[in-house]
């Protein structure tokens, strides 16, 4: 039979540390109503500014237990040795069945999850324009302490050396371009300029 649409229905926007991933989400969120971010879990405190059930939702860890306990989790990572971050499944998967696209921005080790159990989504890496650019951008974020930095940065360089395990590369040069052939691959159509 054929398939009422050749869009990917599930896009895994994965990438370095400090490569502009959030960024690039916030960027779609403000201006690509049409496509469905997923809303993670965190047992991490909120920033300043950020919503619970907008930017994540802020839980316990109990809670974030109870959630892998009852395998509520499509993927779930301890990321930079510090705090847990999941996915909801059955949100991703009512997103789906309801023919969204719908995006996923994850760490490295979430995204290399998802390939296992949905090996048909689009796996698209955010890569930085230069390793002096992350480091950069990193520190000039200025919200992590000195140990937290180092630790990105470690994490960093392993998972600069996965982008081979994506279908597609998008370099973070300018925010709005990067988004816009984000959008592109999730077979969707930019915004005009
Ligand atoms: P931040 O604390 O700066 O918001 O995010 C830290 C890292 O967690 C980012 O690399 C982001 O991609 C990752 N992350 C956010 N949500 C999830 C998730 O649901 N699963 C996984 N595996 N990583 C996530």
């Amino acid at each position: 039979m054929e398939s009422m649409s050749d869009k990917p229905t599930l896009t895994v926007l994965a990438g370095p540390t400090a490569v502009g991933k959030g960024t690039v989400s916030t960027y779609i969120r403000d201006h690509y109503p049409q496509v469905w971010l997923s809303v993670s879990a965190t047992t991490r405190p909120p920033r300043p500014g950020e919503i619970n059930g907008v930017h994540y939702y802020f839980v316990s860890a109990s809670d974030f237990d109870d959630l892998v306990a009852k395998g509520s989790m499509l993927e779930w990572a301890v990321v930079h040795g510090r705090n847990r971050y999941g996915t909801i499944r059955e949100t991703v998967e009512r997103a789906m069945a309801e023919g969204k696209s719908v995006l996923l921005e994850i760490d490295l080790q979430g995204a290399r999850q998802v390939k296992q159990t949905m090996p048909d989504a689009n796996f698209v890496f955010l890569a930085p324009p230069s390793w002096e650019e992350m480091v950069r951008r990193l520190v000039g974020r200025g919200t992590e302490t000195p140990e937290e930095q180092q630790q990105r940065l470690e994490t960093a360089k392993l998972e600069l050396a996965a982008e081979s395990e994506f279908d597609h590369t998008v370099i973070n040069d300018d925010v709005q371009r990067a988004a816009e052939e984000l959008v592109s691959l999730m077979g969707l159509v930019p915004n005009p300029r």
